[in-house]
């Protein structure tokens, strides 16, 4: 490969320290390498984000392949073996901020298009190929995937497939794709009582007095059963502060934030009417300020989720799980446009923490796993 493999490109972006949203140069990296390949590339970018939107080819299907450049804060390099903003290389991993999530999938991606476009002579091609690259999936997610899925919609432009190169696999490349994910709604709850002290309760009121029962209350709730696609719906409290300080004062407010990651056998709007009238019950007086950061998405058995798992099981001999667990992802976006939606990558044992890495033998398959994946979905 004359542009250099999976693990030099890997090594190149992970070297560029883009902390959302800076995408710090790796869409200029990928789109030079792109545009080498007859890529039409176009820059959607707002508020501080890069949106790379790349196509090449005519008519349909069209696939899109996405990512994201950013990478989370890395903490303090004292808890780092190495650099995280210099790749390094021991006992057959590479190490570096973004190595797993997810700067190697789109190494191994654009790779594997370039490889594509090359066999290109033989057997008929047919349809269009999308980047659709951001520099914001790690942060609020309100400029990247999201924006540009908008524009997509008001274009027209309705793909049929998207692989995202988010790290799925648990333990080795191959034994797990997702095919689905959880919604995710949250709610930042201020508690509002009466401050006063300690041994005069009758001249205050306590908030988190009133907040425990409806705590209680809410981690009690069955939510749902979850379905065939789905593990049932998880209430977590996330963030729990009140006091002054003083330990003889009762504090005047309590404030609590909480999540859910539900299932499609809830809606957002059903959770938050359940929530709201156990809340309503135990606090006389308090503001609730709900986000709503993704609906449930599941891609069904079909072409797609067929193509993935030949092209995983061709390369690693592994018949992956099909996984709707984890956070969210960008998949979220993608989903509501009509495209089925897969997410496969590399193991994803070490994203977000310290040493970050990612195998390097599994750099070349995924680039392969993609490259069957693609030659299944566009070849006549
Ligand atoms: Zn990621």
């Amino acid at each position: 490969m004359a542009e250099g493999g999976v693990l030099k490109l890997t090594r190149e972006l992970i070297a560029r320290r883009s902390l959302t949203p800076d995408d710090a140069g790796c869409c200029e990296l990928i789109g030079a390498r792109l545009s080498r390949l007859g890529f039409k590339l176009e820059y959607l970018n707002a508020e501080g984000v890069t949106n790379l939107w790349a196509t090449r080819g005519t008519g349909g299907p069209l696939v899109i392949l996405a990512g994201h450049t950013d990478i989370v804060p890395p903490g303090p390099r004292e808890a780092w073996a190495t650099d995280p903003f210099q790749p390094s290389q021991a006992d057959g991993y590479l190490y570096g901020r973004g190595a797993a999530d997810m700067k190697s999938g789109l190494a191994a991606m654009v790779v594997a298009v370039e490889r594509f476009v090359a066999a290109e002579a033989a057997p008929a091609k047919k349809g269009t190929i999308a980047f659709l690259i951001t520099s914001d999936e790690e942060g609020p997610c309100r400029f990247g995937t999201k924006y540009v899925a908008e524009m997509l919609r008001e274009r027209g432009i309705k793909p049929d497939y998207a692989i995202v190169g988010e790290a799925t696999a648990s333990e080795q490349l191959g034994d797990r794709i997702v095919v689905g994910r959880r919604g995710s709604l949250g709610c930042d709850l201020t508690v509002h009582g009466k401050q006063g002290h300690v041994a005069y309760p009758a001249k205050a009121d306590n908030p988190i007095h009133r907040l425990a029962p409806a705590l209680a209350e809410l981690m009690a709730m069955r939510w749902d059963e979850g379905n065939a696609h789905f593990p049932p719906t998880s209430f977590q409290v996330s963030n729990l502060r009140a006091g002054t300080g003083a330990n003889n004062v009762i504090p005047g407010t309590a404030e609590c934030i909480f999540n859910f990651r539900y299932s499609s056998a809830s809606s957002a709007d059903d959770l938050r009417r359940k929530v709201t009238a156990v809340l309503d019950k135990h606090l006389p007086k308090h503001e609730a300020r709900w986000w709503h950061t993704g609906e449930p998405y599941y891609t069904c058995a079909g072409a797609l989720v067929t193509a993935a798992t030949e092209a995983v099981r061709e390369i690693t001999g592994l018949v992956p799980t099909l996984f709707t667990g984890g956070g969210t992802s960008d998949g979220r976006f993608l989903a509501p446009l009509g495209a089925q939606v897969v997410e496969i990558g590399p193991v994803n044992e070490t994203i977000h923490k310290v040493n970050e890495c990612v195998r390097i033998d599994d750099l070349e398959r995924l680039s392969r796993i993609y490259e069957r994946l693609l030659a299944r979905l566009l070849t006549a």
